[in-house]
């Protein structure tokens, strides 16, 4: 199953070129008071709401894709998880560039010994909402990732167990700021994460250890790798995550970027590209 967000936050699933549109499966979801509890609502109840949406899905017509605006597929991740140096051509990359790793020795290790970090929720946009470049002088980089969304609580899990955990997948653009600050900083800013063009349900994608992805800028093509070349492979990286943190339903975990990470200026156009997620293009304005 795919299913998109859309327009006014419309609930679609995307059905070849089509997005139906599903929105009143939303009804069903649970009402909420305050405090709310943890997670993405919609992502919580997916595993309940999937036989709904299907219903749904079959009674409404659907709209070209080209015609709707795309918008993050999780609306309320409860945090954003990023591997920072989890392809080992990255990590020969950052090691030669001082533009990459600013003389900071832990720019420059390897993901066992340099962790995760933590991206503002804030930053989370769609495709069609574009990076907006908030530093015109200071290098801003393009990075592509596989994104992978959490379906449900998880604390302390083996990485044998964890896939079961997974909600599904998307495209993750962790646009960056170079610089010596931390991460948390440079990767946190407005716009500074995309996730999209919709979230893939885990079911359709068993294994994520064999995907190409690949991100063109202007049509040059920048980063080609495959998620068979990750360090840490998605099921390590989530018995990583959870050993520190509990991930909840929409949590994002950003699995890192491959090798050919450059910068990126307004005006420019990104088109990413994930084997059995998609494509996304996505527009750089300036804030
Ligand atoms: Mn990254």
């Amino acid at each position: 199953m795919i299913l998109c967000q859309f327009d006014d936050h419309r609930l679609g699933l995307v059905d070849g070129d089509l997005v139906r549109d599903v929105t009143s499966v939303l009804e069903g979801l649970p009402s909420q008071r305050y405090p709310f509890p943890p997670g993405d609502t919609l992502i919580t109840a997916l595993p309940t709401l999937r036989a709904h949406i299907l219903a749904a899905a079959g009674k409404v017509a659907g709209v070209p894709l080209s015609r709707v605006r795309l918008l993050s597929p999780v609306a309320n991740p409860g945090k954003v998880m990023g591997a920072p140096v989890n392809y080992q051509k990255h990590l020969e990359e950052v090691a030669s560039d001082p533009g990459l790793h600013h003389q900071i020795n832990a720019h420059m290790q390897a993901i066992h010994q340099s962790g995760l970090f933590l991206k503002a929720t804030s930053s989370v946009v769609g495709p069609s909402q574009g990076i907006l470049i908030r530093h015109q002088d200071r290098r801003t980089d393009h990075e592509v990732e596989l994104a992978v969304v959490i379906g449900k609580p998880v604390k302390g899990v083996a990485a044998k167990d964890a896939l079961g955990f997974v909600a599904g997948y998307c495209i993750g653009l962790d646009i960056t700021v170079r610089g010596p600050e931390e991460r948390s900083l440079r990767k946190s800013i407005d716009t500074y994460t995309v996730l999209g063009p919709w979230i893939v349900t885990a079911d359709e994608i068993r294994d994520p250890s064999n995907l190409n992805l690949w991100i063109t800028i202007n049509g040059e093509l920048r980063q080609k790798a495959n998620t068979r070349d990750m360090i840490l492979g998605i099921p390590e990286l989530i018995e990583f995550a959870s050993s520190f943190y509990t991930l909840w339903p929409g949590d994002v975990l950003l699995s890192g970027t491959p090798e050919g990470v450059g910068p990126i200026h307004a005006g420019d156009m990104l088109h990413a590209h994930i084997d059995r997620v998609g494509d996304m293009e996505v527009r750089v304005g300036s804030a």
